[in-house]
């Protein structure tokens, strides 16, 4: 009996200049990998290569399995058909070329029946259906967050085509050599019967002919034009997955700010010599693909601000000026070897103003949400504070509210500037014992972090009075610092200044240190994370609890007890900083279960796709335009669900969303918005 196999290059004579064309584009491939690859030398250094199993494992679940991707219903699958079909065809050419070059008996038998034929005629036809939904997504459907440049779709067009001749070739084969085992390649053999049935044997021989090389070209173009097109993403994407950033999600990159100073480097991202070699990496992995820019909140109500083409543009930039910038690293070197050359001085090519809209790097929000979506985990938000801090602590060119902010921070250790409060109104007759005059920590359960908005906004007073009220109903021992706390520092941090941000954080926790303190607990997401994620640096270790997770544990440990249950319908609002910076979806929920009987109703936004509030990234002191409001369109989507009541967990975000609630039902108090303070503060509050 007959092993099952094929020709290889059957009807195909002169095929060996083939490999003519071969060695033309790994000469193209080579030049242009190059091209991309020396650009990003221009970087500074960044530690991206540690920890490979943790590395390797996280590549497995995006690259393989591609899980990010995933949560998209449509396109993710569609990604996954049309990248795994890209990856079988290819294995498939590597197996004709062991047997044909290399002589290795590999397309024979089985394995030749079930993965040369069945599996690469099965993974072509899905690619193919793919492409026409990506296709279909992109040009019929129109989805906003897609491009439809030349690149797009020559790209799609070069896709299908190698698809479709493929399976015509493989069925011009069958039927002109009577294949017997041709119907292990079902679609390809549809293909021949078609054409045999309006074409004779010779025409069919002819145009297998012309075909093949036809398909060869098409296939070198776009292998070719991969270093060249955003499909630079098939090498890079993995690479980039594979890179990404292992520190906390919630710490922000430090930087030495003194020692950038004194060796008379640009302190953030003056031009983009000031970006790390990943930052740059990062630019060219970029896939168009518009997932940040379909989250991101400030682009949603047409601020400037897009995250796409902050990437874009920036990549744009690197391509047109890294060249030249190359050439100045050269001449900078022979400089410092040889003395510098007559008339030769540094010329910084900016990036805020010329590539980068200042109005788009003022309106980022830092709410992570694009990160978050990113299928190839490029770092927005570290980028853009970047540029923040050149423009705040070398131009001070940053909006004028901003700067008030900053200022009162500084000079009055928290940011609400016309605030007249002290850091103690808040608990005026609750009996709030202070930790200066209990002389340390010693004893207490919690050291209360009441954090700068509940401490000085008038209405933020009453989730701090809550709490306290709670903590003592509950019989749990903490203490406050009263007028001896200060801003973490948030916020300097988030608007760029670096400098005064390490200032404080040094601080404070000089401060808890003198106290003994270890056990910390906030109200506000934004010190949460602080504590947890950017004090460890500075020798600040401290466990760390959100006032969603000790309400949970001790509703459920029944140390408060549900006397009154709420009959409100609620839907719940996820803070950035504790939701998708510190992955806390399910406590507040929880908490909310536990107290609210009028059923919880999800925004469609929620959890890790939550659309912000729009007060962070320092957006809290900065001017808006009545129509570009970020928390009018979350109000608005939290009054699509029905709710009677809109439930946070951040005081921030209190502000923001009670503010859009007035301005979308024009103050009918038919919504009210509560913290999740105030909502069990009410529930557990003993019968009188
Ligand atoms: S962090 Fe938020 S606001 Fe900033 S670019 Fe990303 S999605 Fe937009
Ligand atoms: S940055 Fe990421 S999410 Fe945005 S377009 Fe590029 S690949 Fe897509």
């Amino acid at each position: 009996m007959r092993v099952p196999t094929r020709q290889v290059y059957w009807n195909i004579p002169g095929h060996e200049w083939m490999y003519a064309l071969f060695v033309v584009l790994l000469a193209v491939l080579a030049w242009g990998i190059w091209q991309r690859a020396s650009l990003w030398r221009l970087g500074r250094p960044a530690r991206r290569l540690d920890q490979p199993g943790r590395r390797l494992a996280e590549m497995n679940r995006q690259v393989i399995l591609q899980a990010r991707l995933l949560r998209d219903a449509l396109s993710g699958p569609m990604h996954l058909l049309l990248s795994w079909g890209f990856v079988v065809l290819f294995l498939g050419t590597v197996v004709v070329f062991l047997k044909a070059d290399l002589g290795l008996p590999v397309m024979q038998g089985p394995f030749y029946l079930y993965f040369q034929s069945l599996t690469l005629d099965l993974f072509g036809a899905l690619a193919l259906i793919a492409t026409a939904v990506a296709a279909w997504r992109r040009y019929l459907e129109r989805l906003p967050r897609l491009s439809r440049t030349v690149q797009d779709w020559v790209i799609l067009a070069l896709f299908a085509l190698i698809l479709l001749t493929g399976f015509v070739l493989e069925g011009l084969r069958i039927e002109v050599t009577r294949d017997p085992w041709g119907l292990w390649s079902p679609v390809g053999y549809l293909f021949g019967r078609l054409f045999a049935s309006f074409l004779s044997v010779g025409a069919m021989r002819l145009l297998h002919r012309g075909l093949w090389w036809f398909h060869l070209v098409i296939a070198f173009a776009f292998l070719g034009l991969i270093p060249f097109s955003k499909m630079f993403h098939i090498l890079l994407a993995p690479l980039n997955v594979y890179m990404r950033s292992l520190e906390p999600k919630g710490e922000l990159p430090p930087m030495d700010v003194e020692a950038a100073a004194e060796a008379g480097e640009h302190l953030g991202a003056a031009e983009l010599t000031d970006f790390s070699w990943k930052q740059l990496f990062d630019l060219d992995a970029c896939t168009e693909c518009g997932r940040c820019e379909a989250v991101c909140p400030a682009h949603a109500v047409g601020k400037a601000l897009d995250p796409k083409y902050v990437v874009l543009n920036l990549r744009e930039h690197l391509h047109a000026e890294g060249p030249s910038l190359l050439a100045l690293a050269a001449r900078a070197r022979s400089a410092a070897e040889n003395g510098p050359a007559e008339g030769e001085g540094e010329a910084v090519s900016h990036l805020v103003g010329p590539v980068i809209d200042p109005e788009a790097l003022w309106a980022c929000t830092t709410c992570r949400a694009c990160m978050e979506a990113c299928p190839v985990f490029i770092e927005h938000v570290p980028t853009i504070v970047q540029m923040r801090r050149y423009q705040v602590m070398e131009l001070a060119d940053y909006p004028a509210t901003m700067q008030e902010a900053l200022t009162s921070l500084e000079e009055r250790g928290h940011p609400f500037r016309g605030s007249t409060a002290s850091r103690l109104d808040w608990a005026e007759g609750l009996e709030v014992p202070l930790l200066s005059r209990l002389g340390g920590a010693e004893g207490l359960d919690y050291v209360l972090w009441v954090g700068c908005s509940a401490a000085f906004d008038e209405r933020n007073q009453r989730i701090a009075r809550a709490l306290a009220t709670l903590l003592q109903r509950a019989g749990v021992r903490f203490a406050i610092l009263g007028d001896e706390e200060r801003c973490t520092g948030d916020p300097a941090r988030r608007m760029g200044n670096e400098f005064l941000f390490q200032m404080t954080a040094r601080e404070n926790v000089d401060l808890l240190r003198r106290y003994g303190v270890r056990r910390i607990l906030t109200l506000c997401p934004h010190c949460y994370n602080t504590f947890r994620n950017e004090y460890p640096r500075f020798g600040g270790e401290y466990e760390v609890v959100h006032h969603s997770q000790l309400l949970r544990e001790l509703l459920a440990s029944g140390r408060l007890r549900v006397t009154r249950p709420s009959l409100l319908e609620t839907t719940y609002h996820d803070p950035c900083y504790l939701g998708r910076y510190n992955d806390e979806y399910e406590a507040p929920r929880a908490v909310l279960g536990a107290v609210a009987g009028g059923g919880l109703r999800e925004m469609e936004r929620n959890r890790n796709h939550a659309f912000c509030c729009g007060a962070g990234g320092g957006r809290m002191w900065a001017e808006e335009a009545p129509s570009q409001r970020v928390n009018r369109e979350r109000a608005r989507q939290a009054l699509a669900t029905g709710a009677r009541r809109v439930g946070t967990a951040c005081p921030f975000c209190m502000t923001m969303l009670e503010d859009g609630i007035k301005s979308e039902t024009g103050g009918d108090g038919s919504v009210e918005v509560r913290d999740l303070a105030e909502i069990v503060e009410e529930a557990t509050r003993p019968a009188s």
